[in-house]
């Protein structure tokens, strides 16, 4: 039968049947069963170095246990947006606690933290109105930018880049100072692992009467003395007008936050069309956000254990020679720049039952390929020397230190 011409696809699929067929193709691998910080992948066990459960809490006893109770009581769907039929009293539960936790006066949850960008993002924004953007900000971000041009048109977005806040006073000067504009930055990158200047940021953007929007879904739980984010580490929750959360990451379930005033807050709420026109998050994980929050604030020796665990990584592999860029987080990129050794060395690697992600374009820039690691609280130091002393070794086989 003749193939639809809509269907005759390739892209890369030419690439994916070749590492198929060599037996290197390191995506859509399933995990059959989690222990903590191993995973059983193919009949094997592995140690989890990519995983952004930083805190481990995903699989907390406590955690489980009030996803089931939700169930129980709230059954497994919501059955509809938030707008209508979907919100339940958790719902605004956990709005309440997030906005206390944020130190802002209101909070919002999308179903996920894709939507939660998307929606944030294409709901501030309006004809003619101006987002200043680090290039290295997440998809999601730049999704939530197409989105809002394709509703308004003429949306203008200005890439600085990446942490180069003097090329983004640039562009903030060169705005006319009546038109109204948004920065938007990860607090920290998810690929690169490094920290936002915030304070320096927010300066600038205060001079050019900027808002600015705070991407936390890898910060949150990571950095800051008790895990409250860039804000935290830097001082003052008054350092982003809107902080915007993912929950698949420290709060071990799924969806997403945005926390600002009330009045911009309740805007979103009515404008938003992720949030609109898609069903609200499931009871479930709901009630595991509401845990994780809670023992996030009860235990912040998680936070600094994470902390810990990411001082001694950084410093392992920056010793043996790797070249890491500028991390300071969990998430340590062990940059090699060329696709072909980073698939070599994630292969050998997970030959010697580590796991870690591959990243190539055009996730990353080209020429700038990776593996990121990402550690969690519950990794046990043996299980750190022994990742260590892998990359060690077989960084070495391949040249690449
Ligand atoms: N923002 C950032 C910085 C992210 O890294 C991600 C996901 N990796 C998201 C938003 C989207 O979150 P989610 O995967 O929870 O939808």
């Amino acid at each position: 039968m003749v193939k639809k011409a809509i269907f005759r696809k390739d892209g890369r699929l030419s690439e994916v049947r070749k590492a198929k067929a060599e037996g290197w193709y390191p995506y859509f691998r399933p995990i059959e069963a989690y222990h903590g910080s191993r995973v059983i992948i193919e009949g094997r066990e592995f140690i989890m170095a990519g995983s952004n459960n930083y805190l481990g809490l995903s699989h907390d006893p406590r955690v489980k246990a009030a996803a089931e109770e939700a169930v129980r009581i709230y059954g497994t769907s919501c059955s509809g947006s938030r707008f209508m039929n979907g919100t339940l009293d958790l719902h605004e539960e956990l709005e309440r606690r997030l906005a206390r936790f944020t130190g802002k006066e209101a909070a919002i949850c999308f179903t996920t933290g894709y939507q939660t960008n998307l929606g944030g993002i294409s709901a501030l924004l309006g004809r003619g109105e101006h987002i200043v953007t680090d290039k290295y900000n997440h998809a999601s971000i730049m999704d939530g930018i197409f989105l809002a041009k394709g509703l308004y048109g003429d949306v203008k977005v200005h890439r600085y880049p990446h942490g180069n806040l003097q090329e983004m006073e640039e562009r903030l000067q060169a705005i006319p100072e009546d038109e109204p504009k948004l920065v938007v930055t990860d607090g920290v990158f998810s690929m690169e692992g490094d920290i936002v200047d915030l304070p320096t940021l927010k300066r600038i953007a205060d001079k050019y009467g900027a808002g600015v929007y705070l991407d936390e879904a890898h910060a949150i739980g990571t950095i800051g003395p008790t895990g409250r984010g860039t804000t935290e580490h830097f001082g003052s929750s008054d350092l982003a007008d809107i902080i915007m959360c993912t929950f698949s990451k420290s709060f071990g379930s799924i969806g997403g936050f945005l926390a600002g005033d009330a009045d911009i807050i309740e805007y979103i709420k009515h404008t938003a069309r992720p949030l609109i026109f898609s069903a609200s998050m499931p009871p479930a994980n709901l009630a595991a956000v509401l845990k994780t929050l809670e023992i996030i604030e009860q235990e912040p020796e998680r936070v600094q254990r994470l902390q810990q665990i990411a001082r001694k990584m950084i410093e392992g592999f920056k010793s043996m020679g790797y070249d890491i860029g500028t991390a300071q987080t969990p998430i340590v990129p062990l940059i090699i720049g060329n696709d072909e050794k980073t698939f070599l060395l994630w292969q050998a690697l997970y030959n010697r039952g580590v796991y870690v992600n591959p990243v190539v374009s055009p996730a990353v820039p080209p020429n700038r390929s990776l593996l990121r690691t990402s550690y969690m609280a519950i990794h046990t130091d043996e299980e750190l020397d022994m990742i260590l002393n892998i990359a060690e070794d077989e960084g070495k086989k391949l040249g690449i230190i």
